[in-house]
């Protein structure tokens, strides 16, 4: 036997559950919940596990659920999935899509779906649990199972640290997460070091001095002064770092003035960055500062500018050794759907996990794009324009085979590590 052969038969199993697992996920679908309200979700997966024998940990940092399954001697591993979904306006037309509104972290009555693909990640999980409980006899080790809050805003995985989730889970050997991306189904894609971007969100506040519109030489803009430092931030990473390097800087929001005819006193700018290491990460927050501040004292501002950092995300940085052994497991499993992940600019909170663990993880990915769909945009050149991608309120991922390849590479992945080799 090995670890292969562990998994088909483990995952003989799926046939019988698959229609279970398709309607969990069409229910999720329907029912998303924004960051650290995701309790109708938690409550649900804590069901399952119970019923697959799991001890069961509630409320762990919010509506973290953690379930644990001891199953003698041999590794202990953990497999995580992210619970929330996000304030976006469903249009994809499916008939499980989400007319969900909810109320945010600051008191706004939002649309709420699930735009990133956190109800695969969580229907998936909660299926292999089931599985691999009940296939028990083809591995030997401990398996933890982790349903984390909070993806989306960055401190999900830091708030179940801070509630004790080290005490819950005991000692961890090996740690994994996967997402569902905008590739074509069927794939499963892994990658060795750097996979997701570290990022930092930045609210920048410059002053300038209120009056009529009509009368502009008493007034410093700030509508003039905030549309100059968007574009020269732009030359931060086109102009002071290495090609070699990748970075982003994207503004997201700007925010200034009332009326047509009313000069107002300040502006807000809402930035957001991308970065693979520290240096870049602090060269590039100091040249915002740099710029701002310069800019500022073109303008001949009166105030001092103001700098908030938030939504903080680590960098993602897999494994050597550990990603070898899971991209050599799926090559076994998957054939030539297991295929390596290109670098990624999204972020994720999952390795603050395994970080405070003190253990290796490695993290991939799933395909969720109907494939032909994907096919014939390839085939235009338009993949960019024509896919919609993570977080777009068309983001919609084919079914299968998406979930049934979820499903075996969590299984596949956790039988790397706890599978009888005889
Ligand atoms: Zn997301
Ligand atoms: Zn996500």
């Amino acid at each position: 036997m090995t670890s292969t052969d562990s998994a088909r038969t483990v995952l003989a199993g799926l046939d019988g559950m698959r229609h279970d697992l398709e309607d969990f996920y069409r229910d999720l679908h329907e029912h998303p919940e924004l960051s650290h309200q995701e309790a109708r979700t938690a409550s649900k997966v804590a069901d399952r596990l119970r019923a697959a024998g799991y001890d069961v940990t509630t409320g762990v940092g919010g509506t973290g659920v953690v379930g644990v399954l001891h199953n003698g001697d041999g590794p202990r591993v953990l497999l995580r999935a992210d619970m929330d979904a996000l304030p976006v306006q469903e249009a994809t037309g499916l008939d499980y899509a989400s007319n969900v509104v909810a109320t945010d972290a600051s008191g706004d009555t939002v649309p709420v779906m699930h735009a990133c693909g956190h109800d695969v990640h969580v229907a998936c999980l909660a299926t292999a649990a089931a599985l691999l409980a009940a296939g028990r006899d083809q591995w030997s080790g401990s398996l933890v199972v982790l349903f984390q809050p909070a993806e989306e805003v960055g401190d999900g995985a830091r708030g179940m640290l801070d509630d004790g989730l080290q005490q819950v889970v005991g000692s961890v050997d090996v740690a994994h997460a996967q997402h569902v991306l905008a590739m074509p189904a069927g794939i499963v894609v892994t990658r060795s070091g750097s996979v997701f971007a570290a990022a930092n969100s930045m609210r920048v506040t410059v002053h300038g001095r209120g009056a009529h519109g009509s009368m502009p030489q008493a007034a410093i803009d700030p509508v003039v002064l905030a549309a100059m430092i968007v574009i020269r931030l732009q030359t931060i990473v086109s102009r002071e770092i290495a090609p070699t390097e990748p970075a982003v800087l994207t503004v997201g929001a700007i925010r200034s003035g009332t009326k047509s005819n009313v000069i107002g006193d300040s502006a807000v700018i809402e930035l957001n960055v991308r970065t693979y290491n520290d240096r870049t990460r602090e060269g590039l927050l100091n040249a915002i500062r740099r710029i701002v501040t310069a800019e500022c004292a073109a303008s001949d501002s009166p105030k001092e500018p103001e700098f908030e950092l938030y939504d903080e995300f680590p960098p993602t940085v897999n494994d050597d050794a550990t990603t070898e052994l899971l991209a050599a497991a799926f090559a076994d499993f998957f054939g030539d759907d297991a295929q390596e992940l290109p670098l990624q600019s999204a972020s994720e909170d999952f390795s603050d996990i395994p970080t405070a663990l003190g253990i290796p993880y490695s993290y991939w990915g799933i395909g969720g794009t109907d494939p032909d769909a994907y096919a014939v945009a390839a085939q235009a050149g338009r993949v960019s324009a024509d896919i919609p991608v993570n977080h777009s309120p068309f983001f919609a991922p084919v079914i299968q085979p998406t979930l049934d390849r979820g499903v075996q590479a969590l299984v596949v992945a956790a039988l790397t590590h706890l599978g009888k080799d005889e």
